[in-house]
Parts: C-alpha cells; structure tokens; sequence
C-alpha cells in the first residue's frame, strides 16, 4: 500500500463493479478507509467481501442507501460519519445508460437514469458537502462522460444527464470552494466494464478505430483519475471535468 489517502475516509457509490468496484481498490490501496455503495445490500456485501478478501489488513466497509433519496443517504452517510468520525472523499459514480433510439425512448427509463445519473449525484453530494463543511474540507467527485461534450446519436437519456452533472459539478465547485470542499468530474471514453458488454462486438471495433491511444480504457485507468483528483496533490483543482479518454474527439 502507498500513502496518497493515508487517513482519509472515502465513500464510493456503485463500488460494487466496474468502474466503481476499480476506484474502491484503489483508495483501499492508496491507505483510505473505504465505504463502498452498492445498489441492494446481497450485491454491497458480496462486494465487500470480495474487497475483505483482497486486502485483509484494510479497513472497508458496505453500505447500500436509496441513492436518490437524501433522508435514505442522510442516515447512511451520517452512519459513516458516526462510525469513522468524518467524510473526506465522495465518489459519485454509480450510474447506468440507455442506447434507445428517441422515438423509442420510454417516459419511464427517462426518469429512471436521471435518477440515478444526476439526482442521486445531487442528493449525495449535499449530504456529503454539509458533513465536510463542518468537518472544513473535502473532495467530491462525480462521474461524467466523454459523451458530455457533443452528445451521442442514439440515448439521449444518458448525454443529458451527464451534462447536467457537469453543469452540477462547475456550480457546486464555485458554491462550496468556500468551505475548503473541492468538486470536480472526469470524463470517462469507453470503458471495458458490464455496461459495455451490452454492446456486440462489431460496434466496439469501431470505436476503437477512433480512440489515438487504440484501446478502450480499463476500470483502473478511470480509477487512477479518481485518485489523482482525491488527493492533495490535487489541492488547487476544482470545477474540472477531466476527459480520461485517450484523446478521442466525438
Ligand atoms: P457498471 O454497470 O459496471 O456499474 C454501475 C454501478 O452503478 C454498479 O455498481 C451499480 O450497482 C450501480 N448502480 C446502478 N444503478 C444504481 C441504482 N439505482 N442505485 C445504486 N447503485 C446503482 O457501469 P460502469 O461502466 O462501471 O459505470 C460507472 C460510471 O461510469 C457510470 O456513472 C457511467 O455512466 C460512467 N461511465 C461509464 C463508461 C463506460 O464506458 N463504461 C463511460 C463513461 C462513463
């Protein structure tokens, strides 16, 4: 284990998989006590376990709020406080994606992913930011996309909530910087993670004929990004919304 969150206390939603599950691995690694959320309390201690596994000596821990509930959040994070005495990082990064075209997209998968894109970035963020304002800092990061800058073709669902979430990340970081609360986004390109396995094989090979670095991104490379902005050697950087996708313009 390396020392870049050495005492920090970090709480990462959707840290069941994926991207999540590769950023609660490395703040574990990088000496932060860490709480990982997942979407049902079977998944969140499956996860747990799976992390106690790994890394027997790290202090971990599993929570698993109604994301866009701020009362259900409230008392979660507030158990988090109560338990290891402060909040310093919030990953927000639990998140899902439709590819529907528009004429097709249901009313309800609309409401459904922003819900959890925008509104629970929101809720967490506010439960969080109120903890580290009394507590005099922290860092909250939340999970954009490469698709935030011009949209996508098919989904419209999904650009829009994650255009709002850097329009929420740009607003909180000028809003709270007062407080000694840094916020900031990245953007992630493709990444090989569940929510690509959604997609045949014939439409990843183009994309990656696009991408100058010529691989999607791993988990690990978000996850570093995440770490990055987490520590204090990013003590000067808020309102950023860092495209972590090997330099592809879409
Ligand atoms: P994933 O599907 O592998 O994991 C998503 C995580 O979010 C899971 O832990 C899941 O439990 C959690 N989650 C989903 N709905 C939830 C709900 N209602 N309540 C609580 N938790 C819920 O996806 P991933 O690829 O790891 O994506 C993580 C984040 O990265 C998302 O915000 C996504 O939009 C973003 N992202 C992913 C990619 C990519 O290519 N994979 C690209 C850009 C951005």
């Amino acid at each position: 284990m390396s020392e870049l969150l050495k005492n920090k206390v970090a709480i990462v939603t959707g840290g069941t998989r994926g991207i999540g599950y590769a950023i609660v691995r490395k703040y574990v690694q990088e000496g932060a006590t860490v709480v990982l959320c997942g979407s049902r309390e079977e998944t969140a201690q499956k996860a747990l376990a799976k992390l106690k596994e790994e890394f027997p000596q790290a202090q971990v821990d599993a929570i698993w709020p109604a994301l866009s509930d701020r009362k259900s959040v409230a008392e979660a994070f507030n158990s988090v406080k109560e338990k290891y005495g402060r909040i310093d990082i919030l990953a927000n990064n639990a998140g899902i994606s439709h590819n529907n075209s528009f004429f097709d997209y249901k009313d309800e998968d609309f409401d459904k992913i922003l819900d959890i894109n925008i509104r629970a970035v929101y809720a967490c963020s506010r439960v969080a930011a109120e903890i580290m304002k009394e507590q005099g800092g922290g860092v909250i990061i939340n999970t954009s996309s490469i698709v935030s800058y011009n949209g996508q073709a098919a989904g419209c669902g999904y650009p829009a909530s994650k255009f709002a979430v850097n329009g929420l990340t740009k607003s909180l970081a000028r809003e709270l910087g007062r407080y000694g609360i840094r916020v900031n986004a990245v953007a992630p390109g493709v990444t090989r993670t569940d929510m690509l396995a959604a997609l045949p094989d014939e439409q990843i090979k183009p994309i990656i004929a696009h991408i100058p670095l010529q691989r999607l991104a791993e988990p690990s490379d978000i996850a570093n990004a995440f770490t990055f902005l987490a520590s204090d050697m990013a003590s000067y950087i808020s309102g950023a919304i860092l495209p972590v996708a090997g330099a592809v313009v879409i």
